[in-house]
């Protein structure tokens, strides 16, 4: 069984990641985190803004290395601002294993345990890393494979 670190943000148990966020009826405007008081764009309110899911798929926008940090178990981390396929721009840890990833890459949500709890559930937080190349749909300007860069 898996915990959510933040349940607020995110279904533990979807396979791969969903983040929960919200979209807003009236004009469509999709936010992340959830904001379920007011959109942010139209400010419609109340029935209009429903919780939805999104998929953890997007492109990398920026990348920013931190090596201080008062609670992080492994220094220095990376951490995206990813543009979800969804809208939202969302701030999310890449996998330490993903050190390869760059601006502009395609990057997809996977499961990262940070901890165990009580009762022996793995508490887990969505990290980010380097789309498989198996899946190569989307308007990427990459070369082809064993092309150069
Ligand atoms: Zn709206």
């Amino acid at each position: 069984l898996r915990i959510a670190a933040h349940p607020r943000l995110y279904d533990a148990l979807s396979e791969p990641p969903m983040l929960n966020g919200a979209q807003c009826a009236a004009c469509g405007h999709v936010s992340f985190p959830p904001v379920l008081l007011g959109c942010e764009i139209c400010g419609a309110t109340g029935d209009e803004l429903a919780p939805t899911a999104l998929a953890a798929a997007g492109q990398v926008h920026s990348l920013a290395e931190v090596y201080v940090h008062p609670s992080a178990a492994e220094l220095p981390f990376t951490v995206a601002e990813i543009v979800l396929d969804a809208g939202p721009l969302i701030r999310a840890m890449l996998d330490p294993q993903s050190d390869s990833v760059q601006i502009g890459d395609r990057v997809v949500g996977a499961w990262q345990v940070t901890g165990i709890d009580g009762s022996g559930s793995a508490v887990v937080e969505p990290v980010f890393v380097a789309e498989m190349a198996s899946n190569t749909a989307g308007p990427s300007s990459d070369s082809p494979t064993g092309g150069q860069r």
